[in-house]
């Protein structure tokens, strides 16, 4: 799975993915219409089964499709419920972000999923879209040649990656972005910034 990604505008989905048995979004996410909590089953979900409540889905849920659904190119084993990871595009960034299973944190990290991430990243990187796996908060920057573990990721902050090159080679320059609204309207930033050296071309 190399091929690059559409903007989440552009999102439609293939022809045949279905749902099916797959319910992993019901776990993984949170839905705030709900009050449900990321990383715990929906009240309402029958795992394996569906959703009880089709007649009254919260608008989060019935605008939902994962990346499995609307990228031609992911294969079966990447249905959610076989890779234990679901694949979206953040709406703001367009980042891929891959949210694993609490329940089998290491799902990323398996063959052959891990080197397909990697291939993932290779190819949308320069086009601004950057793999970012989140197991609970806690994420890792998949870049081409390299995982960047960068800690507890809040839903406020924003990761980039800009890429310098010199005499004694590339370095990825990696950056967190925490935005925050004060009492009178106004918007703050702070950014951490850590620097990679690139392993092989990219
Ligand atoms: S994770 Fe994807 S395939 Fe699975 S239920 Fe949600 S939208 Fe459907
Ligand atoms: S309301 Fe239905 S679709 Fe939405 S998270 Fe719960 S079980 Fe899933």
């Amino acid at each position: 799975m190399t091929a690059a990604v559409s903007s989440a505008g552009e999102a439609k989905v293939v022809p045949g993915r279905e749902c099916g048995s797959c319910t992993l979004c019901c776990k993984v996410y949170n839905v705030v219409e709900l009050g449900k909590a990321a990383g715990k089953w929906c009240l309402h979900c029958k795992p394996g089964r569906g959703c009880t409540i089709h007649d009254t889905l919260p608008n989060e849920c019935a605008a939902f499709n994962c990346l499995w659904k609307t990228m031609p190119s992911m294969s079966m084993q990447w249905k959610p419920d076989q890779s234990k990871m679901v694949l979206t595009l953040h709406p703001e960034t367009n980042n891929i972000h891959v949210v694993v299973d609490p329940g089998l944190p290491s799902a990323w990290t398996r063959t052959p999923y891990h080197d397909q991430l990697r291939g993932l990243s290779k190819t949308n990187m320069a086009q601004g879209h950057l793999v970012v796996v989140l197991v609970n908060e806690v994420a890792t920057l998949i870049l081409p040649d390299q995982d960047v573990p960068l800690g507890v990721l809040k839903p406020d902050q924003v990761v980039s990656v800009t890429q310098e090159t010199g005499p004694g080679g590339g370095v990825y320059d990696v950056k967190i972005v925490t935005r925050r609204t004060t009492v009178d309207g106004q918007t703050l930033e702070t950014a951490s910034m850590s620097r990679h050296p690139v392993k092989s071309a990219a």
